[in-house]
């Protein structure tokens, strides 16, 4: 179903209206987590400078340690819902439990399913059966074989209305948190119909890494970017170490204005 034999031309996937794919570069942006109105409202605004057409936010965190903050819950995506309607900008936000998909549903305009669950087969068909649009992360030990075989769980549901995002995989270089495998980014768009997106906060781990990855990401021809933005990373309580500051979106935004157009979209 998301194989490239079946379907020759690249699929656009809408949420909330705003697409992802064909000459689009679609910018996603917000804070790894939801943690108060606040910080989320103004985050927003942030992604928005930034050129973001889409809001995205953790109310469910998937953390390694069972000690992290594991998110708010359904009061962050309350949150998240009150500052959609403030900003006007549809929101994507992460689910890990497939008995949690239908809440997470009712608020969210894209569920997002993280690296850990990738292959997390009950929620990929709860996924596929929300009506919502699902922004697919590649797990970061799995081949991209497996993240397609992935994608094909939720779209036997029903649902064509996934979008891949390479987020980096496991290798044995410890400079990074992980690494971008850029190489995935064409690979899957010459197997697959589906959008590609890439994380250069979560690939890379560092602030510093953003910017020449998010480059790097429009110029291999991604279909967008997926970046985390904070107003304050020194006070985050999920992931602030790669979090863009006010000081980094006007070179965020200059790169979203002119690079996309240098191959080919807007
Ligand atoms: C995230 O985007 O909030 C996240 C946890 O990403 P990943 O699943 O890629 O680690």
């Amino acid at each position: 179903l998301v194989s490239r034999e079946n379907t020759a031309e690249r699929s656009v996937v809408r949420v909330a209206g705003v697409p992802i794919g064909g000459d689009h570069m679609t910018v996603i942006a917000g804070p790894c987590a939801v943690e108060t109105p606040e910080q989320t409202l103004e985050a927003a605004l942030m992604a928005r400078r930034a050129g973001a057409s889409l809001l995205r936010g953790g109310a469910y965190k998937p953390r390694t340690s069972p000690y992290a903050f594991q998110g708010l819950g359904e009061a962050g995506l309350k949150i998240l819902s009150d500052v959609r309607d403030e900003t006007g900008l549809p929101v994507v936000t992460e689910v890990v439990d497939a008995s949690d998909v239908e809440l997470v549903a009712s608020y969210a305009d894209m569920l997002q399913i993280g690296t850990r669950n990738m292959q997390n087969f009950a929620l990929l068909q709860a996924a596929g059966e929300a009506g919502k649009p699902v922004l697919l992360k590649r797990g970061m030990s799995a081949t991209i074989e497996e993240w397609l075989m992935a994608a094909e769980y939720i779209a036997q549901r029903g649902n064509l209305d996934i979008v891949l995002c390479e987020r980096g995989i496991r290798t044995f270089e410890k400079a990074t948190r992980n690494t971008l495998d850029i190489s995935a980014v064409p690979v899957a768009q010459s197997l697959s119909h589906l959008p590609v997106i890439v994380d250069p906060s979560h690939s890379g781990g560092k602030r510093d890494l953003v910017l020449p990855l998010s480059r790097a990401a429009i110029a291999v021809g991604a279909d967008g970017i997926i970046v985390d933005v904070h107003p304050a990373p020194e006070t985050a309580l999920c992931d602030g170490p790669q979090a863009l500051t006010e000081a980094d979106l006007d070179a965020l935004a200059h790169l979203v204005d002119t690079l996309p157009a240098l191959v080919g979209r807007t």
